[in-house]
């Protein structure tokens, strides 16, 4: 059985008992986080968030992209969230590689041109925390009115710390 074959059969486990059919789309709490896809991140775990509570946006990073800036859009002005969190993490991956070296794999691998291409890493956890949360305050399509705050994840410890602005 494959991997997938198991995500099939444990969702036939999850329907036969689930009961929250009726949530409505916008959150609960009225909240929005932005996170890293880090397989070792439970967000809903870590933040004792429950199924609709919250909109949980993530990426490699958890940076405020442009595609998390047009989420953070949508929820905002179509769901009706107005606070936000930005929650990066220890020993995430985008502190150990930087855009030359993976545009470099990239062409070598597949021969095809990757400069274009910003993955977006970074040299220091704590600066790119702040550099997000200055990113989303500055979009002109995120209201004014909305807090925005930014945390560092420790993943041995499971602990939040936030990451004060600068
Ligand atoms: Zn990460």
């Amino acid at each position: 059985m494959s991997m997938t074959d198991q995500l099939v059969q444990a969702n036939q486990a999850y329907a036969e008992t689930f009961d929250q059919g009726d949530l409505p789309a916008p959150p609960a709490r009225r909240l929005a986080v932005v996170t890293c896809m880090d397989a070792r991140l439970h967000p809903e775990k870590f933040l004792g968030l429950e199924i609709g509570d919250a909109h949980v946006i993530r990426n490699a990073g958890g940076r405020a992209s442009d595609d998390a800036i047009r989420s953070l859009i949508i929820s905002s002005h179509l769901l009706g969230t107005n606070e936000y969190a930005v929650i990066h993490h220890t020993d995430c991956g985008m502190l150990s590689f930087t855009n030359e070296d993976l545009q470099q794999k990239l062409a070598d691998e597949t021969g095809v041109d990757a400069s274009n291409i910003d993955f977006l890493p970074f040299p220091d956890l704590e600066q790119s925390v702040r550099d997000d949360v200055n990113r989303i305050k500055e979009s002109p399509f995120i209201p004014g009115n909305i807090r925005v705050r930014g945390f560092v994840y420790d993943c041995r410890t499971g602990t939040l710390t936030e990451v004060p602005a600068a």
